[in-house]
């Protein structure tokens, strides 16, 4: 109880005053201290440190505005109330009480009772605003979803820790941490589940550093012991203090990867009434170990080498840790030119879009083409959306980059129709990144009204994951995109956690069977039956099924033997800029139709196209 009674340190050479304000501060509990002049006050401030002073003005030796002056210069923080009390109440000396750092002035006589109150409130306020600041210093250090320190604690940290092993002449290791199944727990069950994981990983982490007996945690006496941190999305990062030598961080690591890739039982949330049940979770992790003390070891450097080493684990498959060495950060730089000339890539223009057909097997028509975007960077090449659509979703440059693929798509579209092809329809991929943003609708909206055309002329691909995420939004969006007519796919599906029973709750025109499936439907038993059973579901639940990827003759039969209407792949064309899909579009057109129509325009290909991914030529 005695801690936490508040100081007050009254300073008057008047004995009455002072004992008069002093008796009625003590019963309100503050602990009451006295000093006759100024030089007495700054004695008494320094041994008591108390919350509260009062300061008489007139005073023999140093006056009230000087004491004050030089109590505010000593006192650490702003944080001590220092009141005035004057019998000279005129604006004057106001003036100087504040100049000279007063909180508050009291004109004398003094009301008594109404100085208790006032203290009282000052000590209220200043109680909050500790607790406040507390909680603001608190998480500026935290992470607020685990609780573990963050990004801007470890930069504290980390020179100091670094320091200390190479002065006790031990060594200690940076582990980063990275989730490889992460984003796709996310994108397809959520960022509440995605949360959910987070904690529970956080939770398990400390339990590999806890009790551990090949860590060493440092000793007590103000070294740091073993700190783990999260910096942010799916990545941890852990400092080993003190090892004996550099390859205990390996048994470290394996430790990790081992608790890490243990299942983790999710109870999923219901969603607009439909139960998503119970789901395991299998997540792998990635690790990458810098070791210092080293040759660059600025802690900023320590950590970018983790980051480098965890990346080239991740690389080569995940689920294993890797020591930094030199070479990795050559691959960093890189990683970071990439990012700077993305960055450039659209005011440049460097980008385009190449068209993929997309045929009804009934009548060998192309109804519509998928627009597929390539970046034309300068002394590289024509590069794959797969080598940087994730850098771009990760930056955030993925929203402008969509919304120049939207308006180009609707344009082309528009172009097509002035060259004969009025009936073409074009389908974008929209990230879930992009479908988050809320200004999507008014984009496709104005990019429609600007190319003059209808909306059922353009169709977007979605993922199971832009849907799972937030299910009010994603229903809202798909029915604003309905009423002005264009069509909704699900891309990829099969791949993610999402149920065809749930997709039958909105208002979604198009399942597209993922290519994984597609590519072994003719050599793998499972694959075939996945097929089957999403085309005859989807078939069900009159959604259209368009199945990508057919590189073959065989796939084609086997889809079409188990009802799938459209196919779109290699076998037909691969994608190819708007000129050649014309060219290619016109050359179709010379025969007539024939009953058989998924197989006529294989014939009149030169051969089947090689079933390589294309970046182009
Ligand atoms: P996706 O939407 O599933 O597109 C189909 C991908 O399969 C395309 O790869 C296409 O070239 C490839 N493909 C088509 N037929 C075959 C085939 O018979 N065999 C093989 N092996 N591959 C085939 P691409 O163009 O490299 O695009 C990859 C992914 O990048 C797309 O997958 C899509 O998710 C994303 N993407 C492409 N353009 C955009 C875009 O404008 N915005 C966004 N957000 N993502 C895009
Ligand atoms: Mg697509
Ligand atoms: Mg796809």
């Amino acid at each position: 109880v005695d801690a936490s009674r508040a100081k007050i340190l009254i300073v008057d050479d008047d004995e009455t005053e002072r004992a008069l304000a002093g008796a009625g501060f003590a019963d309100d509990g503050l602990e009451v201290f006295e000093a006759t002049n100024g030089s007495d006050a700054l004695r008494v401030f320094q041994e008591q440190q108390p919350q509260i002073v009062m300061l008489d003005v007139v005073m023999p030796g140093i006056d009230g505005y000087a004491t004050c002056a030089e109590l505010r210069r000593r006192a650490a923080s702003a944080d001590v109330l220092i009141l005035v009390a004057t019998s000279l109440d005129d604006t004057e000396s106001i003036e100087l009480a504040y100049r000279a750092g007063a909180t508050d002035f009291i004109a004398k006589p003094i009301h008594f009772g109404i100085l208790r109150h006032r203290v009282q409130a000052l000590l209220r306020a200043q109680r909050e605003r500790a607790v406040v600041q507390q909680k603001i210093a608190h998480m500026a250090f935290h992470d607020e979803l685990t609780g573990l320190p963050n990004r801007a604690f470890l930069k504290e940290m980390l020179p100091y820790v670094v320091e200390q092993a190479r002065r006790r002449e031990r060594v200690g290791a940076v582990l980063s941490i990275d989730l490889d199944g992460f984003k796709r727990v996310n994108d397809t069950l959520g960022h509440a589940a995605g949360d959910t994981l987070l904690r529970e990983v956080a939770t398990r982490l400390e339990g590999c550093l806890r009790g551990s007996d090949c860590v060493t945690r440092g000793d007590l006496a103000g070294s740091p012991a073993d700190a783990i941190a999260r910096f942010g999305g799916d990545e941890f990062v852990v400092v080993l203090s003190d090892l004996a030598s550099t390859d205990d961080a390996a048994l470290v690591a394996t430790r990790i990867v081992r608790v890490l890739t243990k299942p983790f039982e999710m109870v999923l949330a219901e969603v607009d009434g439909v139960r998503l049940g119970e789901q395991e979770l299998h997540v792998n992790c990635s690790i990458g170990i810098a070791p210092f003390p080293s040759s660059e070891d600025d802690s900023d450097r320590l950590l970018s080498n983790a980051d480098a080493a965890m990346y080239d684990a991740k690389k080569s498959g995940g689920g294993k840790f890797q020591y930094y060495c030199a070479d990795m950060s050559r691959k960093a730089t890189e990683a970071l030119e990439l990012e700077t000339n993305l960055r450039r890539a659209l005011e440049r223009g460097e980008f385009e879009l190449h068209y993929q057909p997309k045929v009804r097997c009934s009548t060998g028509v192309v109804e519509g083409v998928e627009a597929l975007l390539r970046w034309r960077r300068p002394g590289v090449g024509l590069v794959s959306p797969l080598d940087f659509i994730p850098l771009a979703e990760k930056t955030g440059l993925i929203v402008p980059i969509g919304a120049w693929v939207i308006r180009a798509a609707c344009a082309q579209a528009k172009a097509w129709a002035l060259e004969g092809f009025a009936d073409l329809s074009v389908a974008v991929n929209i990230s879930t990144r992009q479908f988050r943003n809320r200004e999507l609708l008014d984009l496709i909206r104005s990019s429609l009204s600007d190319a003059g055309i209808a909306g059922s002329r353009l169709e977007v691909e979605i993922t199971e994951g832009s849907l799972m995420e937030d299910a009010k939004h994603a229903a809202s969006v798909l029915n604003e995109l309905r009423a002005l007519g264009v069509k909704v796919a699900i891309d990829d599906f099969g791949t993610g956690y999402s149920s065809l029973s749930y997709l039958r709750l909105l208002p979604v025109d198009t399942i597209k069977v993922d290519r994984s499936f597609v590519r072994d439907v003719t050599v793998n038993q499972d694959s075939a039956a996945i097929t089957a059973a999403i085309l005859a579901m989807s078939h069900s639940l009159r959604l259209e099924s368009v199945a990508e990827g057919v590189e073959t003759q065989e796939q084609v039969e086997f889809l079409m033997r188990h009802g799938c209407p459209v196919v779109q792949g290699f076998l037909f064309s691969k994608p190819l800029p708007a000129a050649e899909l014309v060219a290619w579009l016109r050359a179709r057109d010379v025969e007539p139709e024939s009953a058989s129509a998924a197989v006529t325009p294989i014939r009149r290909l030169p051969g089947i196209p090689r079933p390589t991914v294309t970046t182009g030529e």
